[in-house]
């Protein structure tokens, strides 16, 4: 019953025409490389926006802004709400609250994108209906009080416009392909990367193992990891949500976490938070063990 509130609530039809119009120009970006123009510069510009804007949701909105496993300079959160802006995630505030919400309430009917609605509705289906009213603005308390939060939260949908679309034309007309650089790092870099976004909702909740708890649908699958820049560990992360890590060992492919690391030897990052490693250990110490229980009670 209370699912089915949720999942019929009206439909959003700014988010719904936005999504298909983006679609639609993200078919057209191939068509046009394809078919008018293929250039270089264009793609390697594509690629540069996708790895600033994946950086700045996964090492910005998620990691810093919504976890705040790590403290950031002023002039890397500005990048990060710039080029957050430009993903069309919403702001960060928003992002934020939708994330630390699906924390709290994993699985249950609040969890903005729970895949026990299916895993469609957790991919892309809850952002076709209109938010829920029980957004509780407490939530994010301690992110209103940045100044820089709360400006790109009134003007996030110039800044998106301003860096994801208008910039992009600007680079391009630079080497005389200014439409080719809005249709490739514009358009279709976004749709790219909303599904690369909208896997870990989806995909990181229904495929992969849990060895760090089995509390909830979040699980660990490594090649979510290679495109969203390292949060495919989602099992890890959502057992030690405070980890500026979410691919735990060493050989995790966690590019985020890489990141983070670097900027903190030249004082731009700093206090990162790490789990204790016996609190991680036991955590897979009690989880093999439940397992070994299950698997032998199963066998009597
Ligand atoms: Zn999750
Ligand atoms: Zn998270």
């Amino acid at each position: 019953m209370e699912q089915s509130q949720t999942m019929t609530r009206p439909i959003d039809w700014k988010n719904v025409i936005t999504i298909s119009g983006f679609h639609v120009m993200a078919v057209v970006a191939v068509t046009y490389m394809i078919t008018v123009r293929f250039s270089v510069e264009t793609l390697i510009l594509g690629a540069v926006w996708f790895t600033l804007c994946g950086l700045s949701i996964t090492a910005g909105y998620h990691r810093l802004f919504t976890h705040r496993a790590y403290k950031a300079s002023r002039p890397l959160e500005f990048l990060y709400l710039l080029f957050g802006a430009a993903s069309l995630q919403n702001s960060a505030l928003t992002w934020a609250t939708d994330h630390r919400v699906h924390h709290a309430h994993t699985d249950h009917d609040i969890d903005p994108y729970s895949t026990v609605k299916g895993f469609w509705w957790a991919h892309i289906g809850w952002i076709m209906r209109k938010s829920p009213p029980h957004r509780d603005p407490k939530i994010t308390t301690d992110l209103a009080a940045n100044p820089l939060v709360r400006l790109q939260d009134r003007y996030y949908y110039p800044l998106a416009i301003a860096v994801g679309s208008i910039l992009p034309l600007g680079l391009g007309a630079l080497w005389g392909d200014a439409l080719g650089a809005l249709l490739v790092a514009g358009f279709l870099r976004t749709v790219l990367q909303w599904h690369a976004t909208f896997c870990i909702n989806s995909l990181a909740h229904t495929v992969g193992s849990r060895h760090f708890g089995e509390d909830s649908t979040a699980r660990d699958f490594w090649p979510i990891a290679l495109i969203t820049f390292g949060e495919g560990f989602h099992n890890f992360h959502h057992t030690f949500q405070s980890d500026y890590r979410n691919g735990v060992k060493w050989y995790h492919y966690d590019p985020t976490k890489w990141f983070v690391r670097l900027l903190s030897f030249v004082g731009v990052t700093w206090d990162l938070k790490r789990a204790p490693a016996p609190a991680i250990a036991r955590v897979l110490e009690q989880e093999s063990g439940s397992r070994t229980s299950t698997l032998s009670d199963q066998g009597t």
